[in-house]
């Protein structure tokens, strides 16, 4: 049986440079997403049909929610707390990349609330990027080195895989996955793109993955286990970011994409490019995990 055919529309036209990591609030039944090198943080709320979007001043490569209600960054060269709508922007623990070589790309929080979070070389040329985790407490270590472009996490439903995506690699990946100890081991390539790049991922309620294609102007879905082709969602922009799923019942396919780089020839081709679209796949994802930190904790740690 060949894989089936979807198509994605645009819900929001925002035009971002560079749209990336969308993630659904289920609490507030919004979508974040950023736009990296629009240096901003948007949110969409699809009941009220409200766009909205906040300066972070600095390129951020990925938005994730707090168990305390707030958002935690990966943006430029370190980790930053904010609130919803922008205010209180701050600093984040010690942890500080090299951002004349490297900048935060894609990160994702863990089913224990750790925020996992990666860089990547600015010339996406050299393995000089790594993969980081994050500690509630703002502490934060490498887990994977020699990464030139790091993206799309996703666990599998009871932790103990990791999914991950090198773009520079041109495949996806797995891990086994210590979640007590947060380490990664026995990696292994699960499916090479035919063509174009992966980029931003997410997993559904059966297990699959959901990989967005920059440069093929698709999201595939695969299963990982088999590496099977299933399903193929057709969108008409050639740069394709990262997915999420969203909605009240989290049945909606959140689609980022991307402007940068497009000449005046290609932008009338494709003028939707760094817009945001959706599409109803027919299954639903998990809800999205919530970093662990909280102000009571900060209080309780600086405190002690
Ligand atoms: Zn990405």
């Amino acid at each position: 049986m060949g894989a089936a055919r979807l198509n994605a529309d645009v819900v929001v036209e925002s035009r971002a440079r560079l749209g990336e990591g969308p993630i659904w609030d289920d609490r507030r039944e919004q979508l974040f997403f950023v736009d990296i090198e629009g240096e901003s943080v948007h949110c969409f709320d699809p009941s009220r049909a409200v766009h909205s979007s906040f300066p972070v001043g600095r390129t951020v490569g990925a938005v994730a929610l707090r168990e305390d209600g707030g958002l935690v960054l990966a943006a430029h060269d370190g980790f930053f707390l904010v609130e919803p709508r922008g205010e209180d922007l701050r600093p984040h623990g010690e942890l500080r990349v090299d951002s004349q070589l490297v900048r935060f790309n894609d990160g994702k929080v863990d089913p224990r609330g750790r925020f996992l979070a990666g860089t990547m070389h600015w010339e996406q040329q050299r393995p000089v990027g790594a993969l980081y985790v994050l500690e509630p407490d703002g502490t934060a270590r490498v887990l994977l080195e020699s990464v030139t472009i790091s993206n799309g996490l996703a666990w599998r439903g009871d932790g103990a895989v990791v999914y991950y995506i090198d773009t520079a690699q041109g495949c996806v990946e797995a891990f086994d996955y210590d979640i007590e100890r947060v380490e990664l081991s026995n990696r292994r390539s699960i499916v090479r793109m035919e063509s174009g790049s992966p980029d931003g991922m997410t997993i559904d309620d059966d297990g699959c993955l959901w990989v967005a294609v920059w440069g093929g102007s698709r999201v595939e879905r695969i299963n990982p286990v088999t590496g099977e082709l299933l399903s193929v969602v057709k969108l008409p922009v050639s740069q394709v970011t990262s997915v999420a799923f969203g909605g009240a019942g989290r049945d909606v396919l959140y689609i980022t994409t991307a402007r940068r780089g497009l000449g005046a020839e290609a932008l009338g081709r494709e003028p939707h490019a760094g817009d945001l679209f959706a599409v109803e796949p027919g299954v639903t994802g998990p809800p999205a995990h919530r970093y662990a930190w909280s102000s009571s904790q900060g209080e309780r740690s600086s405190g002690a």
